[in-house]
């Protein structure tokens, strides 16, 4: 059935090769084969051999490549006016790709035969026809280029991405193993001592504040991981929060928690601070950390300095300790999950399973804040919390 008439034919040729004078469009017409397909026809199949061009006028089909016989990926859809398989002109060729329509088409097909006979006393046709079709593939090859580089970007994002959970995960695997074994191998003893009934009262006594202790330090450790998870997906409620009453009552408990009522810490918390709309328990998750590592990582229990002031729209918390300091190249990464200065070596040993700064930063972008650190292996470190008031 012819659907397209002659006129329909010029046209179409002619929106398909604008280059082409009517005198040539006129010739080449008479090559082509107008077809109306219905849809979900293959008009051609790769792998198989192809001796005819096509030219959609009206619909639109699907570019399809099997990575093997049975599986199938889309990889382009086309639309008329535009054509395909056109390297069949220069010759019989391998389809590189499937066509199938993928709704009612108008297509015009020009066969090889046909075109060379058509072109045969027309040299010059066949010039133009080739320079044109020859522009095509040229725009077609630069544009799967730029497809392949861009698809080459994301594979390499997604490896990289891969590489960091993997990592991520070793680091997990390392520091729980480690830091849970430590306790555990304490508790372990004792309790063979015990077991063995061998302890004295006083010496039963110091087993069982041994083993508490180390019991506590393997929940708190677990804790700190629950809640790294936890905060994740969070959203923060907020309720008004006076900061100096929120970082003393956090010092307070870290005080206890550490058992260290020895080191000195100086308070400078300006009345004028701003109160501040925030979740209570995620805010008090990072003040907490940031103070936990202060007293923690400052083996000889210089005097810590607390600041906290305002600085144009922000409330600032400063937290300065003189102890270890850390490594211009650890710096990057200690707020990442899991990650701990490597200790090995070093002339001291600190608990922890590098969740503390995690959750801190966690807790301080949930309240549109932000979190610095400035350091010097040696002097010692100072990490500042910034939240704006709202
Ligand atoms: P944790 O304290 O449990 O190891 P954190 O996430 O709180 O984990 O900190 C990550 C790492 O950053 C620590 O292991 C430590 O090496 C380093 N760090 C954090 N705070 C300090 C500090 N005040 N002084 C020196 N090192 C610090």
């Amino acid at each position: 059935m012819l659907d397209l008439v002659a006129t329909e034919t010029h046209e179409l040729l002619q929106r398909v090769f604008p280059e082409l004078a009517f005198s040539h469009i006129d010739i080449l017409s008479r090559a082509a084969q107008p077809r109306r397909l219905p849809p979900g026809i293959e008009v051609c199949r790769q792998g198989e051999p192809g001796n005819t061009m096509f030219i959609i006028g009206e619909g639109e089909v699907v570019v399809i490549f099997h990575p093997s016989d049975d599986k199938e990926l889309v990889v382009d859809t086309l639309c008329g006016p535009a054509y395909f398989g056109e390297m069949a002109l220069l010759g019989e060729t391998t389809r590189t790709a499937t066509i199938r329509t993928r709704t009612s088409c108008h297509m015009l097909e020009i066969s090889h035969d046909a075109f060379l006979t058509t072109t045969d006393a027309n040299p010059d046709l066949l010039r133009r026809l080739l320079r044109q079709i020859i522009g095509h593939l040229r725009r077609n090859d630069r544009a799967v280029i730029h497809e392949l580089n861009e698809k080459n970007s994301e594979l390499h994002a997604a490896y990289k991405n891969l590489a960091e959970q993997e990592s991520l995960r070793t680091r997990f695997i390392a520091t729980v193993s480690h830091e849970l074994r430590t306790p555990l191998t304490a508790i372990q003893g004792y309790l063979s001592l015990l077991n063995n009934g061998v302890l004295s009262e006083s010496a039963l006594r110091t087993a069982m504040a041994a083993i508490t202790r180390n019991v506590q330090t393997m929940v708190s450790l677990t804790n700190q991981m629950f809640l790294m998870y936890e905060l994740y997906p969070e959203a923060p409620t907020a309720s008004t929060l006076g900061l100096p009453d929120l970082i003393v009552d956090v010092l307070n408990g870290v005080r206890d928690t550490l058992e260290d009522s020895e080191t000195a810490v100086y308070l400078n918390l300006d009345p004028n601070l701003p109160t501040i709309r925030g979740d209570k328990r995620t805010l008090t998750l990072a003040i907490r950390a940031v103070l936990e590592n202060a007293f923690k990582f400052n083996p000889h229990r210089l005097p810590l300095h607390v600041h906290a002031y305002r600085q144009d729209h922000e409330a600032v918390i400063a937290v300065q300790d003189k102890g270890v300091g850390i490594p211009a190249e650890a710096l990057p990464h200690i707020f990442e999950p899991f990650y701990r200065v490597e200790q090995e070596g070093s002339a001291h040993l600190f608990p922890g399973v590098g969740a503390g700064l995690t959750i801190a930063k966690l807790a301080v972008s949930q309240h549109n804040g932000r979190i610095e650190v400035r350091s010097e292996p040696g002097a010692g470190s100072t990490f500042t919390i910034f939240l704006p008031r709202r």
